[in-house]
């Protein structure tokens, strides 16, 4: 008998489903007698994919020079990571096939970014930043003051690279940041690399992507040997994040 009620269910649902295209309508819930073992593994499994879609959609932003957007989202991806709400088993499917083919699209989409060979330096090698972008408590003045790059403690002497190919624009000492270099590169960006201990190019000068431009010190207002580095595009600070491969 309940079998027949949860036939009748499932039909009633899907023609509902048909008559109203608009993704939104899923969220209705479904049959109250769906079977409640499969509803929690299948809300496991949804909820693992969306953290999985998270975790590649950072490593995608990390990739500069990509064509990767948010606005490339179908309506049906932005409904599959949605809140998990009350959803019928039926539903809860759909959204778990639909998450599975767009994980599967941004994973090729990444090896293939890798492939092109795309990502830029970390500035010191194998060295993770220890202070990130954003509001933070200055280290120096105590106070709640925005930090404008990341930085990356690391011994004295360490090697500071470029993060991708440029031209130095200024190269020089100043009350702050100590020993700095702005390096401009393409497409309006610019990178800086403070509190050195020394410097190893001039201004006007080319480098590599990679080249060695600076040591690693705490010249300037620091509390200690690191390296902070800024990304500015056309000449407003942005997450350094964004433009980094971390490895
Ligand atoms: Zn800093």
């Amino acid at each position: 008998m309940s079998a027949v009620l949860f036939g009748f269910g499932l039909i009633g649902y899907g023609v509902l489903h048909e008559r109203e295209p608009n993704p939104m309508a899923a969220d209705s819930p479904g049959p109250v007698d769906d079977d409640p073992f499969e509803q929690d593994d299948l809300r496991l499994r949804l909820e693992l994919l969306q953290a999985q879609w998270r975790r590649l959609e950072s490593l995608l932003l990390a990739q500069p020079d990509n064509q990767h957007s948010a606005a490339a989202m179908t309506p049906a991806v932005a409904l599959a990571l949605q809140p998990i709400g009350a959803l019928s088993n039926e539903e809860l499917q759909r959204r778990l096939s639909v998450l599975t083919t767009a994980l599967g699209e941004r994973l090729a989409e990444l090896k293939e970014l890798k492939r092109q060979g795309v990502q830029r330096l970390l500035p010191v090698a194998g060295i993770q930043p220890t202070s990130d972008f954003g509001l933070r408590i200055d280290p120096v003045s105590g106070k709640l003051a925005m930090h404008n790059g990341i930085d990356f403690k690391a011994p004295i002497g360490t090697a500071i690279l470029a993060m991708e190919a440029g031209k130095v624009k200024s190269a020089g000492l100043t009350p702050q940041f100590g020993w700095t270099v702005e390096l401009e590169h393409a497409n309006g960006l610019t990178t800086r690399y403070a509190h050195a201990l020394r410097l190893l190019v001039f201004k006007g000068q080319q480098v590599a992507e990679g080249q060695k431009i600076a040591e690693v010190g705490s010249s300037g207002k620091s509390t200690g040997a690191h390296l902070h580095f800024e990304v500015r595009y056309n000449g407003v600070p942005v997450n350094p994040r964004r433009f980094l491969a971390l490895r």
